[in-house]
């Protein structure tokens, strides 16, 4: 089976199709530019995942929230769940670039950190 995707890697978005094995796994990739592309296929073939950013409830600071990325990505599958479980997070002030929100969200292994400052 093949499949049409875009690499969202890089701003270039090479266009590119995957060939899809029988049980789902990644056999070949053609139309990307670079190694990445590549990469992201397959990733996106076996445990697509995806930075998730967003903004969390602040008690007692100089803003009602303060913005929060996922440290590293989490499983596409998961994004409307963790945007629940932040979308129910509080965080006192003070808060500082990178302190932990919400930790190992969902059992996923990845943090959700403050990027700015409240
Ligand atoms: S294949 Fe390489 S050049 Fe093309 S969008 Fe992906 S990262 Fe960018």
């Amino acid at each position: 089976m093949k499949k049409d995707m875009i690499c969202i890697a890089c701003p270039r978005g090479c266009y590119m199709t995957v060939e899809v094995g029988d049980n789902g796994e990644f056999v070949s990739v053609t139309g990307n530019t670079c190694k990445r592309g590549e990469t992201y296929a397959k990733t996106e073939i076996t445990n697509p995942t995806r930075s998730l950013t967003s903004t969390v409830k602040v008690i007692g600071g100089a803003h009602p929230v303060v913005p929060v990325k996922s440290a590293s990505p989490v499983p596409k599958g998961l994004l409307f769940e963790c945007m629940k479980e932040i979308n129910k997070a509080e965080i006192k002030a003070p808060v500082k670039i990178g302190d932990t929100v919400i930790e190992n969200i969902l059992g996923t292994g990845v943090d959700i950190i403050a990027t700015n400052i409240c």
